[in-house]
């Protein structure tokens, strides 16, 4: 009979947030699939497990998912855990999750930490909607289409950012959403310096330009909102409808029902102000 794998998230700084459940996780296994074994031994060592580590890390996840899911086949019970948080969430282990469905393997989530709802329920933004965008890639094309995409996205928007590529990140912001845009700066999340700094994207650029960035960061940025419009007057519109009237040829009857869409004036005000202002 197949074993099993158990998706083991981790703490992402403080280790009391290992609970119950991720040690038992850890034990039952008969061997650990680590993205860095010298990270994750420390964890381990910690809470006086022992059992054998197989590492699965970016360069490797085909060929050692394969290797995984065979051992599990055949009986194994395999604990994926990444260096810190939960696995598959800017970590690998999405694509082993993907081959143990294929495989028809049973698949135990072990829930804990990550940083992304972490920064997300003490940033002071709307969370009744968001979305995760991750780390913006530094390949020029495909960060200028990724942030491109997101200039009119209304959810709450969180991103992961390392310290040395958090100004070029912040900088990028301005440009695409603009200096007034709040933002939430979530970093060393749980750890000693911890620090939640609700800002906007123009004096969190300012700030982090005097004082340079150190530790982990998650950036949680407001969800874009349309400029209130502007209402137009009833004389607004009749000089519209006559504009509509002049270039295009329109009936005032048409002219007066296309400008008054969405007003609150009707199509018979207007009509009845382009006649006066005709007249
Ligand atoms: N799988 C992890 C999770 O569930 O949160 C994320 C791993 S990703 C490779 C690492 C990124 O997560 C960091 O660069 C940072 O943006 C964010 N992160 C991780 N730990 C953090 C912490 N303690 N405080 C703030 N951000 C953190």
């Amino acid at each position: 009979m197949a074993g099993k794998i158990y998706v083991v998230a981790t703490p992402i700084g403080n280790l009391n947030d290992l609970t119950p459940r991720m040690k038992q996780a850890f034990e039952e296994a008969d061997f650990i699939a680590a993205e860095d074994t010298r990270v994750s031994v420390k964890l381990l060592n910690h809470f006086d497990i022992k059992k054998p580590l197989v590492s699965y890390y970016e360069h490797n996840l085909r060929q050692k998912g394969d290797y995984i899911i065979q051992r599990v086949l055949a009986g194994e019970t395999c604990a994926v855990c990444s260096d810190a948080g939960t696995p598959c969430i800017s970590d690998p282990g999405e694509i082993l999750v993907k081959q143990a469905h294929a495989a028809g393997i049973t698949l135990v989530p072990v829930p804990g930490p990550s940083a992304v709802i972490t920064a997300l329920c003490v940033s002071g933004q709307d969370t009744g909607r968001f979305c995760f965008e991750g780390f913006v890639s530094t390949v020029k094309k495909q960060r200028r289409e990724h942030l491109e995409s997101l200039v009119h996205e209304k959810r709450t928007m969180i991103f992961y950012e390392a310290p040395h590529k958090l100004l070029n990140t912040l900088q990028d912001f301005c440009t695409y959403f603009g200096t007034d845009r709040k933002l939430t700066i979530a970093r060393e999340l749980t750890k000693l310096h911890e620090e939640i700094r609700l800002t906007t994207t123009g004096d969190a650029l300012a700030y982090y330009q005097e004082n340079p960035p150190k530790g982990e960061f998650c950036l949680v940025l407001e969800g874009y909102t349309a400029p209130p419009q502007t209402e137009d007057s009833l004389e607004d519109l009749a000089q519209k409808a006559l504009q509509l009237i002049e270039d295009e040829n329109m009936s005032v009857s048409e002219a007066a029902k296309k400008v008054s869409a969405g007003t609150k004036f009707s199509k018979s005000e207007v009509y009845k102000a382009v006649q006066q202002m005709k007249d």
